[in-house]
């Protein structure tokens, strides 16, 4: 069969580029290195409960398009995500709203919580803020950052809070309002029975073809010349052979066990901010769907340093980083063969949203 393009990954871009490009009748072949489709997204069952394999994913937007689009291939449930954060046994609201505020300093009004962080703030003397630390500091103050911020940052990332970007902590709300909804966006959920259905749905056309267990890296040469066009969502540097070093990546272990109780701890998603703790978050997956099961799974989730043949899973995008993915994509913009997409392949700490948002883009350039 002769393709029209061959996309490296089927993760959440791989499949929307791949659902777009047979849309257009295009032959397309995917490729994955792992045994199963959906990249970082996929869920399985066990004990009749959706395991997200990757860490808790919850969809969430403001687009109104990317919603229906995604709800074209699952119905989603009204899921919102609460995450509760643990520090050395004591518990708070996440994100940091006026709960946290009321447990941490019995504050009762927004101006009193307002007032509180204001003090902080000017304790200490932050003008214009330079890294993550002196962020956090400015928008909760200190006593919220060394309770709730740097020792879970500190080994999500591994490095110091003062050497880390500031956009990372900007990405969860402040909020004065006793709301503990961990997103601003307006729609939010989780698709019943799991996220691979998705992939499997985009991926269902007859012009499309699958092959998993399959590494790009070991037929590079081959795929260059059979293909006239290549979506890569793998590692860019990887793919131009580190020719200018490695990038920084952060990798995970997961460690998940199935208990013979129905409710291990309350939420979907606890957070354990100390240091110490070597994991930073537990998720129990069935309160994601409200389940009701007799036994129950938990992940604990450990963060890693990345060396090469780890799974890369967030890309580190301080200055450096961002400075060397520049030069790996200038190569890749000098040529017109291999377009490079997704989280790896754009070395951008994308959500799922914003996933769907590029490939279809992608689609958009290519189809019309
Ligand atoms: P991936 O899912 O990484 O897919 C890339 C695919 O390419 C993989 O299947 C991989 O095996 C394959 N591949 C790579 N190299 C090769 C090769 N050489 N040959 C063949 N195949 C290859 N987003 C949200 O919106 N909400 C959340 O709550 C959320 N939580 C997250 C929690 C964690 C722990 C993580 C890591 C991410 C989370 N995300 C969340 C982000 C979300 O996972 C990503 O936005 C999305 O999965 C990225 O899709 P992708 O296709 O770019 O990459
Ligand atoms: N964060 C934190 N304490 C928390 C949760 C998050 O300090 O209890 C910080 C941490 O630096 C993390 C960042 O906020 O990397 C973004 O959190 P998010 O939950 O968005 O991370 P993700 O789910 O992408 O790992």
């Amino acid at each position: 069969m002769n393709y029209d393009y061959l996309i490296v990954g089927s993760g959440l871009f791989g499949s929307t580029f791949a659902y777009e490009a047979a849309k257009h009748g295009k032959r397309v072949k995917v490729i994955d290195k792992r045994d199963h489709l959906g990249g970082n997204i996929y869920t399985e069952e066990v004990e009749q409960i959706q395991i997200h394999k990757y860490g808790a994913h919850i969809f969430h937007t403001n687009n109104k398009d990317i919603w229906d689009y995604v709800n074209q291939f699952a119905e989603f449930n009204r899921y919102t995500n609460s995450p509760i954060a643990n520090y050395k046994d004591e518990i708070y609201n996440l994100p940091f709203n006026m709960n946290t505020f009321n447990k941490l300093w019995g504050v009762k009004t927004p101006d009193e919580a307002q007032a509180k962080i204001e003090e902080q703030r000017k304790a200490a003397n932050i003008e214009k803020p330079r890294n993550l630390e002196e962020q956090a500091i400015s928008l909760v103050g200190t006593d919220i950052y060394q309770k709730l911020i740097k020792g879970y940052t500190e080994k999500q990332w591994g490095k110091k809070a003062t050497e880390l970007p500031s956009f990372i902590i900007k990405r969860l709300p402040v909020r004065f309002t006793y709301d503990n909804n961990y997103f601003n966006d307006r729609y939010q959920g989780i698709p019943i029975g799991g996220y691979t259905q998705i992939i499997e749905k985009m991926l269902a056309s007859d012009l499309i073809t699958v092959e998993l267990n399959c590494d790009f890296f070991e037929r590079k040469e081959d795929y260059l010349r059979m293909y006239p066009k290549i979506i890569y969502t793998g590692m860019i540097d990887q793919f131009f052979d580190y020719q200018y070093g490695e990038l920084e990546y952060r990798s995970l272990q997961f460690e998940t066990s199935i208990l013979d109780q129905a409710n291990y701890q309350g939420n979907a998603v606890i957070n354990y901010t100390d240091a110490e703790t070597p994991y930073t978050r537990i998720i129990e997956h069935k309160h994601f769907e409200f389940g009701t099961q007799k036994k129950t799974v938990i992940t604990r989730e450990y963060p890693k340093a990345w060396t090469r043949g780890d799974e890369a899973y967030y890309p580190t995008n301080d200055d450096k980083n961002n400075k060397t993915y520049q030069k790996y994509k200038k190569l890749a913009d000098s040529q017109s063969q291999v377009l490079f997409g997704g989280r790896l392949g754009m070395y951008k700490y994308y959500d799922m949203h914003q996933v769907i948002a590029s490939a279809l883009s992608f689609a958009e350039k290519e189809f019309n």
